[in-house]
């Protein structure tokens, strides 16, 4: 069987690291907060080159507890991705506030520039890029339309560690970049963690207070804050995963250009495009087939798991039935959903397993 993505495998190659960091924790007694949080959170901001690293429970409180931070609650629209997983959308929908979706670049898969000034309203408060299977926005072009118009952007990063435009690393472009280390994404976790990354000590110090009961001293309460701590057993490991990341997003990057040279004559199989002068952490490897569920089934058939990412967008889920008669309004979504395959991907793929795994691709298609 060839795995999406070989989880346990991150384990095998660090596990004397890893087991001496959580025995460490364990050893300690202190078992919130502490050291290895501290040191997990100057560690991951100056890997991604922000001022600041907060850690929080998971990926969707780092998305909306970063839409508090900047004050954006009830009646307040926030521009969305129509092609994302559904976590953008929920964070936006915890604050109160409303997701207005547009459309993809069709490809990059990544928020479309031109799309986002079309539905900016009187009521559009935030601009939420996701950089969709690890490859960056044009954050160039999307701070730009967020100044002229008086907008903040928070980044939804849960799939980007490692990833780069030119040679700043994503993680300071916007004015909160959130980040989940759930344990699939390039730097997991053995368990749920989160954080924000940003350059801005107001909100850095506001989600400081929102993560912890809204609380900086004991007994002290200045906002109606939450209960969302980055778990230091899990911290102790993202520190000693780390020292890695990028070394594995260069293995990433060998699978995929050996994809991108298999895939090179095939006209049935639409392989990823990287824009010019980024780096993409590669989280997955998404191609695009017309007849994705045959393929998908011949793949399983063969041993090789293979998945979409995402069959429904969000505006047909039930949770957003209020949307579903829009639905309309975002086609290219839907066509994407109907045709994005991801195959196996990961630092640790072997060699013959590309060939592999591409050799059954390109025969499903043709069958
Ligand atoms: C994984 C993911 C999230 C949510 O992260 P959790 O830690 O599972 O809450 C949010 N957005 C995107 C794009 C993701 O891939």
């Amino acid at each position: 069987m060839i795995p999406l993505l070989d989880v346990g495998a991150t384990y095998e190659e660090l596990r004397e690291k890893i087991d001496r960091a959580v025995r460490e924790v364990l050893e300690s007694g202190w078992y919130i907060g502490g050291p290895p949080v501290e040191r997990f959170e100057e560690q991951y901001a100056r890997y991604c080159g922000a001022s600041h690293c907060i850690g929080v429970g998971n990926g969707l409180e780092a998305l909306a507890l970063s839409l508090r931070a900047l004050d954006i609650g009830p009646g307040d629209e926030v521009i969305v991705p129509s092609n994302t997983y559904i976590a953008t959308w929920l964070a936006v929908s915890m604050v109160g506030a409303i997701p207005v979706p547009v459309e993809p670049d069709e490809a990059t898969h990544c928020i479309d520039p031109a799309g986002i000034s079309e539905a900016i309203t009187e009521l559009t408060r935030c601009i939420m890029p996701v950089h969709l299977y690890g490859h960056p926005c044009a954050m160039d072009e999307i701070i730009s339309i967020a100044r002229i118009h008086g907008l903040v952007v928070v980044e939804d990063a849960a799939q980007a560690h490692g990833a780069a435009l030119g040679k700043r690393k994503i993680g300071s472009h916007g004015d909160a970049v959130a980040w989940s280390f759930y344990p699939t994404k390039n730097l997991g976790a053995f368990g749920d963690a989160g954080a924000v990354t940003t350059n801005r000590t107001d909100i850095a110090e506001r989600l400081r207070l929102l993560r912890n009961y809204g609380s900086n001293a004991k007994n002290v309460h200045e906002v109606k804050g939450v209960n969302s701590r980055l778990d230091p057993i899990q911290a102790a490991i993202l520190s000693a995963k780390l020292e890695y990341l990028d070394e594995w997003q260069q293995r990433r990057q060998r699978v995929a250009n050996r994809y991108a040279d298999l895939f090179a004559g095939s006209n049935r199989v639409i392989a990823p495009t990287t824009s010019t002068g980024v780096l993409p952490a590669w989280h997955l490897y998404v191609i695009r087939v017309d007849n994705r569920d045959f393929v998908s089934a011949r793949l399983d058939q063969r041993g090789i798991a293979s998945m979409p990412h995402y069959p429904t967008p969000p505006f047909l889920q039930q949770a957003y039935a209020e949307m579903k008669t829009e639905a309309g309004r975002w086609p290219l979504a839907t066509r994407l959903a109907d045709t994005v395959l991801s195959i196996p991907m990961g630092p640790h793929m072997k060699p013959g397993d590309i060939e592999q795994v591409a050799e059954a691709v390109l025969q499903a298609v043709e069958a």
